[in-house]
C-alpha cells in the first residue's frame, strides 16, 4: 500500500509519508528515546512519517522502508551484517547520534585491548567485542545526526526537511554562539572547562544552559580552533590531560586528540 493510498491528505492532495525505520547496533537506546520522549510533537512527527519499524516503540516489523535511522557503533561482526544489508534496503541512511557518527562513549574502549576489555567487563562469560567503529567505517552515511543524546527538536526538524525535500543544514558555529546567545555566565570565569568554543552547535549549549561544561558530544565546529583552546585551558589553569579527556570521550575529536597526544609524549 502506498503512503496516498493510507489516505492521508492535506488540502485535498495526498501527502506522501516516507515508510521510516529505526535500528540499533551497540548503544544505550537514549537517541530513540529522546524521540519518544518528545510526547507534545510525538503526533505531529508521526503524521509526518510512517514508521514502519522501531523496536522500543511497537512489535510490527518491515523490510519496506526508505529511510533508516542507525543508532550505535559497530563492535560485533553480526552487526556489520546487519548493517550492510540494511544499507542495502535504505534509499537514505542517517546516523543518528554520536555513537553512530563517532563512535561516541564506546569508543573509549578502544583505548585499551580486546583482551582486556573482554577480560575486564566480562569476566569469565565473555562475548564477542571488537574495537568500536562509526556506521561511515562499514556502509556509506547519507546525513548525520549529532548529539549523546540528539536534541530531539533538531531531529524533527531535520526530519521534516528531508520529507519535504529540503536539504539539512547544520551549524558550521561553535556551542558558544547559542551560549552567549542564551546569556548564560562562561563556565571559564567559574572555573570549569567547557569545549563550547571548538563544538559544533544545534543542542542550543545544552549543557552550560545548566551550568556544566560542553564534552563535545556534536564533535568539531566548522574550523574548530583546538590550538586557541589550548590557549583559553591553560589560562584558566586546566592541564593538557584535562583538555584531552574532553576531546577524547565521544569520539568527534579522536584526530585532534591523537596530534595533542603525540606531541606530549
Ligand atoms: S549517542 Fe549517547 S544517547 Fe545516543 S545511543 Fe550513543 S550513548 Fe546512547
Ligand atoms: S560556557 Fe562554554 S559554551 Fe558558554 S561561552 Fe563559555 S566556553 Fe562558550
Ligand atoms: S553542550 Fe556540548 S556536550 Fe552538551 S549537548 Fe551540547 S555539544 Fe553535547
Amino acid at each position: 500500500m502506498t503512503n496516498s493510498e493510507q489516505g492521508k491528505t492535506y488540502l485535498g492532495v495526498p501527502v506522501y509519508r516516507p515508510k521510516t525505520a529505526f535500528f540499533e547496533l551497540s548503544s544505550c537506546e537514549g537517541c530513540q528515546l529522546q524521540l519518544l520522549n518528545n510526547e507534545s510533537s510525538l503526533l505531529a512527527f508521526l503524521s509526518l512519517v510512517d514508521v514502519v519499524n522501531f523496536r522500543e516503540a511497537m512489535t510490527e516489523r518491515s523490510d519496506a522502508f526508505e529511510i533508516a535511522f542507525v543508532e550505535g557503533s559497530v563492535t560485533r561482526s553480526d552487526e556489520v551484517e546487519r548493517l550492510k544489508k540494511i544499507r542495502e534496503k535504505a534509499k537514505i541512511l542517517v546516523a543518528f547520534g554520536s555513537c553512530a557518527c563517532f563512535g561516541g562513549v564506546n569508543q573509549l574502549k578502544n583505548r585499551f585491548s580486546r583482551e582486556w576489555t573482554k577480560k575486564e567487563v566480562y569476566g569469565e562469560h565473555a562475548v564477542e567485542t571488537e574495537f568500536a567503529r562509526p556506521l561511515e567505517d562499514v556502509v556509506s552515511v547519507d546525513l548525520k545526526i549529532f548529539g549523546c543524546p540528539v536534541k530531539k527538536e533538531e531531529v524533527e526538524k531535520i526530519i521534516i526537511n528531508i520529507a519535504t525535500g529540503k536539504s539539512v543544514i547544520y551549524p558550521k558555529y561553535p556551542v558558544c554562539m547559542e551560549c552567549k546567545a542564551n546569556e548564560n555566565i562562561c563556565l571559564f570565569d567559574i572555573g570549569e572547562p567547557c569545549l563550547g568554543p571548538i563544538t559544533r552547535a544545534g543542542c542550543d549549549s545544552w549543557c552550560p544552559n545548566s551550568r556544566f561544561g560542553c564534552w563535545g558530544c556534536r564533535g568539531p565546529a566548522d574550523d574548530a580552533n583546538v590550538e586557541q583552546l589550548k590557549v583559553i585551558m591553560k589560562k584558566h589553569g586546566f592541564s593538557e590531560e584535562t583538555l584531552l579527556d574532553r576531546l577524547e570521550c565521544f569520539g568527534g575529536f579522536s584526530d585532534f586528540a591523537k596530534e595533542i597526544r603525540e606531541t606530549i609524549s
